[in-house]
């Protein structure tokens, strides 16, 4: 399966990464990316950067050395309706955003809960990707989530270093599986991410790309095969905000 861009990178901005945005960049090169895209923790992350950090990245070169570069965020859901925590006023100005439960900013809720969590990050314009959205930790309904993400143009990752066995998300490779059903059924497109909290780690879909194989998924739903695509999808998604907003 063609896979030339990884749009989940995490850089020392987020405290508890250890790679520069330099050394990221030329970790996608030796991979041959095409498109690495950089999404740092956004403030409710304990240690992760302040709001100004967002508004400072058109001094960042959108190409260096024939690769391509977004700049992102990771957005915290911060309560059960979907609230994040960056204003529209800054998402407006950055390239996408990824929008994603962690247990440091939000304590889990019923599946109800979380469910409804991540279908209100969803109606946020400025959100493109739900991050790990199969996360054992909030126990969410993924059937929902799959026809939502369709309805929305959302795109629903499918996180490398969740199925990790030294990661945090234990038994996502089981979710990942109903999940990866449910956007068979709808035609809900996914995004491989690598989630990398350091250089080595830039572009390694590894586990992602097995869990497909496994589970037979079109390539045709997979997001990775071009960088058009993607930002196709991020342009249809702010293309639903209220202008000025
Ligand atoms: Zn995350
Ligand atoms: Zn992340």
């Amino acid at each position: 399966m063609k896979d030339i861009l990884d749009v989940h990178v995490h850089t020392t901005a987020s405290i508890h990464a250890y790679s520069t945005f330099g050394e990221c960049v030329a970790a996608a090169r030796k991979k041959n990316l095409e498109l690495v895209g950089f999404a740092d923790h956004a403030p409710s992350v304990p240690g992760s950067i302040h709001p100004f950090y967002f508004l400072n990245f058109k001094v960042i070169p959108r190409e260096l050395d024939g690769i391509k570069i977004a700049m992102g965020a990771e957005l915290n859901i911060i309560d059960f309706s979907g609230s994040t925590d960056l204003p529209a006023q800054i998402l407006k100005k950055i390239d996408y955003a990824i929008a994603s439960l962690h247990k440091e900013c939000i304590e889990p809720g019923s599946v109800e809960e979380n469910t409804a969590a991540l279908l209100g990050a969803m109606r946020n314009p400025h959100v493109a990707i739900i991050g790990h959205p199969d996360n054992p930790q909030f126990p969410a309904d993924l059937e929902k989530i799959a026809r939502a993400a369709k309805d929305n143009h959302v795109l629903l990752e499918v996180n490398n270093s969740s199925y990790l066995p030294t990661g945090h998300r234990a038994g996502s490779a089981d979710n990942a599986k109903i999940m990866l059903a449910a956007c068979k059924k709808y035609g809900t497109k996914i995004i491989i991410g690598s989630d990398a909290h350091i250089a080595q780690d830039v572009g390694n879909h590894e586990l992602s790309q097995k869990i497909l194989a496994e589970n037979n998924f079109p390539a045709e739903l997979v997001i990775n095969s071009s960088v058009e695509k993607f930002f196709e999808c991020v342009s249809y998604r702010k293309s639903l905000a209220p202008k000025g907003a």
